[in-house]
């Protein structure tokens, strides 16, 4: 059975870093849809160019954009074995076609692992990456915006796996290997 896992949780949460951790582990690839827009912005492709200036204003591209990308991120092989979907779904439009994607390849998530984390909190974090990183969407003004938009568009995404029975919730403000303990416990069960 592939390892189908699929990462919710606000910006900040440590899902990328929980994600490269699974991978590594697990062997299952990481597939962080805003890794990919930032590579397409920083590769000069027509993608790149089309979704640059909504990525730096903190809003979410197009859902049909967002899911083609995607649609042609699951055809590739190494995803046989599963995937770790991290910031993909983030509205019910997407949530919706990513269940008709794995419905047609006869397929279904194994664990949906919600990020919990005091919003607070999770914009110190960010505040504290785009010292690190230098990402521009971690502009103060712009990490308050993409609350807004995940409060708003990914928040409900919650509700839409709670009936599901694979919804677990995962305590974020653990420290980085507690967090992954509690995930690792979580996929044991799902594997079981
Ligand atoms: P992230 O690194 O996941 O915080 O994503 C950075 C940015 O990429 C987001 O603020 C959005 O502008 C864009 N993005 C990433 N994933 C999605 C998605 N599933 N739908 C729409 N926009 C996305």
């Amino acid at each position: 059975m592939p390892l189908d896992i699929l990462l919710l949780g606000p910006p900040g949460a440590g899902k990328g870093t929980q994600a490269k951790r699974i991978e590594d582990e697990r062997g299952v690839p990481q597939i962080s849809t805003g890794d990919m827009l930032r590579e397409a912005i920083a590769g000069g492709s027509e993608l790149g160019a089309e979704v640059q200036p909504i990525v730096e204003r903190g809003d979410l591209v197009p859902d049909e954009l967002i899911v083609r990308v995607i649609r042609q991120r699951l055809e590739r092989d190494d995803t046989a074995g599963g995937f770790i979907l991290d910031g993909f779904p983030r509205t019910i439009p997407q949530a919706v076609a990513l269940d008709e994607m794995l419905g047609e390849i006869g397929r279904s998530l194994s664990v949906v692992l919600e990020f919990v984390l005091d919003e607070q909190e999770a914009v110190d974090r960010l505040v504290g990456r785009a010292v690190e990183e230098g990402r521009t969407d971690d502009d103060p003004e712009i990490i308050r915006h993409r609350f807004v938009v995940w409060r708003e568009q990914t928040l409900p995404l919650t509700e839409h796996y709670a009936g599901s029975g694979k919804l677990v919730s995962v305590d974020a403000a653990q420290p980085v290997d507690e967090v992954y303990e509690t995930i690792d416990r979580h996929l044991r069960e799902a594997c079981a």
